[in-house]
């Protein structure tokens, strides 16, 4: 069973609701929530913001990385480069078991929702049993299912933290520049938002970022914002 009482989101969103950015992640990750906050990352186009705020909080809170085995080598380095220049002192590399990785091999071609849960769903339950709250980077601007994201919701078993939600492309363009944040490599060649490589595309000019994940199919999220995955193991 999880140990977050079901009010518990309601509570910090009334307490911390009108918060974002620096100020809502000084509250949570040095507040009541300290040692059971964890950050998930992609270390994607936008991710660097997020990222530099939370060093700026606290080096040491703990940064997920989920290595799906498919992910572009741009990504795998720029982890390696940001982690330093923030001076991140604990990112977490999670990834699926041999098991996982071995039924998952090709799904990607013809099976993206068993491919995703394998890869992404599954090993991101595994190590979130430990924590009674996340933060991500998602936000309202990205369109699709994240039009409404909150700031503070509530996951179903762990309390889901978006400090950017109200953030636009435009505030977060702002901050890379003023931050003097470095870009992913795939940024250049017009990824906005970046995931697996067989599954992310460049996007046009005014297309939403997200246009480029799974395009052409309906799928628009892989599953670990929109499945209750806390400390119960929902869908292990
Ligand atoms: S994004 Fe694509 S390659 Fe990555 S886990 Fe999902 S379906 Fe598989």
């Amino acid at each position: 069973m999880s140990a977050i009482d079901p009010g518990t989101a309601q509570r910090l969103k009334a307490l911390y609701g009108h918060l974002d950015g620096k100020e809502l992640l000084e509250a949570l990750l040095l507040g009541e929530l300290r040692g059971r906050i964890a950050v998930t990352s992609s270390f994607g186009a936008e991710s660097a913001v997020l990222l530099d705020l939370v060093a700026e909080v606290d080096p040491a809170t703990p940064v997920i990385f989920l290595d799906t085995g498919e992910l572009f080598d741009e990504t795998v380095a720029y982890r390696v480069e940001l982690e330093r220049k923030l001076g991140l002192t604990n990112v977490i590399v999670v990834r699926p078991t041999a098991e996982e990785l071995a039924e998952a091999e090709d799904l990607w071609r013809d099976d993206i929702d068993r491919c995703c849960e394998l890869r992404k769903v599954r090993p991101l339950a595994r190590v979130t049993r430990a924590f009674d709250a996340l933060v991500d980077g998602r936000k309202r601007a990205h369109g699709f299912d994240r039009e409404s994201v909150g700031s503070i919701e509530d996951g179903i078993g762990v309390i889901k933290v978006s400090p950017l939600a109200s953030w636009s492309a435009e505030r977060i363009e702002q901050a890379f520049i003023a931050r003097e944040l470095p870009r992913h490599p795939l940024v250049a060649q017009n990824y906005r938002s970046i995931g697996c490589w067989p599954c992310t595309r460049p996007v046009e000019p005014g297309q939403s970022a997200r246009a480029g994940r799974w395009a052409g199919q309906a799928k628009t999220e892989c599953g670990i914002h929109t499945l209750a995955f806390g400390r119960d193991g929902a869908g292990i």
